[in-house]
């Protein structure tokens, strides 16, 4: 599978929730969940475009001041996806501060609270002292809270006694060039194969021409290719993959419900695991998720590979349990279970 980006949890299994996601071709990186982010370099941070929040306890939301403070005078927009609630969040946090002498600096931050129904959008510019001068924007909710060329990212709601999202980053297929293959046909490399990419990613028809610019020594001449033929013999196909991050949740029907809709057949799960089975009383009086109960919704969902995070404190020194515990419920699934 070709890898275009890598996961890491910021502060491991017991720090604050923030999975840093860095694209491995270009600068720029994903967060989800916005606890401490001491442990970033700051060039880590300004390479952060998009923040999706769960929701706004602390512990999932303390890290604002350092993301703010480090792009403060940058030329910027930031943009934070988050439960209803977000847009206020961030308005008393900017609140919090004095903002004159800051005119020059051009950081917007855009915040988009994802409602049941509608996602309202509210830019909070430097320029402007922070002070949101719009009305929301509103769009209709369908899922997706991000579409862009290389990847998606959706959403769904889940219960954790407030309104807390469960992310998925989708990829769109893989599509390389075999440099070989073009050598051998004769095929000039050239941006064309950019629009060959563009072309069958939007699932134009197989007959559509396409000019094919044709090497012949020092000679470049061109004929025109089916796009079915040209994708046949020089562009190769590999899935993207699926990554779902999901925290603070009780184990409830409906929560399961919405978590397999983002974990179907996920390549990597970041699920919280904050205590042991033998805690699981504590953990639904919490709102919380078990080892065990993370390793089956892994099962269950068929995601191949799992990671736990969120560990209660209490379990200092035991984390090997917690990982024994939810790998035990995961890999149950190998056998047919009777
Ligand atoms: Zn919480
Ligand atoms: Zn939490």
């Amino acid at each position: 599978m070709t890898r275009s980006f890598e996961a890491r949890l910021v502060n491991g299994g017991f720090g604050d929730p923030a999975l840093y996601l860095g694209f491995l071709h270009e600068r720029r990186a994903l967060l989800f969940d916005l606890g401490e982010i001491d442990a970033l370099r700051p060039r880590e941070v300004l390479a952060v475009g998009d923040v999706f929040v769960t929701h706004t306890h602390i512990d999932h939301f303390i890290g604002f001041d350092r993301l703010l403070r480090i792009m403060l005078n940058r030329d910027k927009t930031v943009r934070l996806y988050g439960p209803e609630g977000l847009i206020a969040n961030v308005a008393g946090k900017l609140a919090g501060y004095t903002w004159n002498l800051v005119e020059d600096y051009r950081l917007k931050m855009e915040v988009h609270e994802i409602g049941p129904r509608l996602v309202r959008r509210v830019t909070f510019s430097c320029r402007n002292r922070f002070r949101a001068r719009t009305r929301p924007h509103a769009r209709r909710f369908d899922g997706v809270v991000l579409a862009e060329e290389g990847f998606t990212v959706e959403a769904r709601h889940l219960d954790h006694a407030v309104p807390c999202l469960g992310f998925a980053l989708q990829e769109r297929v893989h599509l390389n060039v075999n440099g070989d293959r073009l050598r051998r046909l004769g095929w000039e490399v050239g941006p064309w194969l950019s629009r060959v990419k563009a072309a069958i990613r939007s699932g134009k028809p197989g007959e559509t021409p396409v000019r094919v610019p044709l090497r012949t020594g020092d000679h470049v001449r061109s004929r025109t290719l089916p796009l079915s033929e040209i994708a046949a013999a020089a562009v190769m196909e590999t899935p993207g993959e699926r990554l779902a991050y999901v925290t603070d949740i009780r184990r409830t029907p409906e929560n399961e419900r919405r978590v397999l809709e983002l974990a179907r057949g996920a390549d990597h799960l970041f699920c919280e695991a904050a205590f042991l089975e033998r805690d699981a009383d504590h953990a639904e009086r919490k709102h919380h998720l078990t080892a065990r109960q993370a390793g089956e919704i892994a099962r269950l969902a068929g995601a191949r590979r799992l990671t736990i995070f969120h560990f209660s404190p209490k379990y200092e020194g035991e984390e090997a349990l917690l990982r024994e515990e939810a790998a035990a419920a995961h890999e149950a699934g190998i056998a047919p279970v009777t």
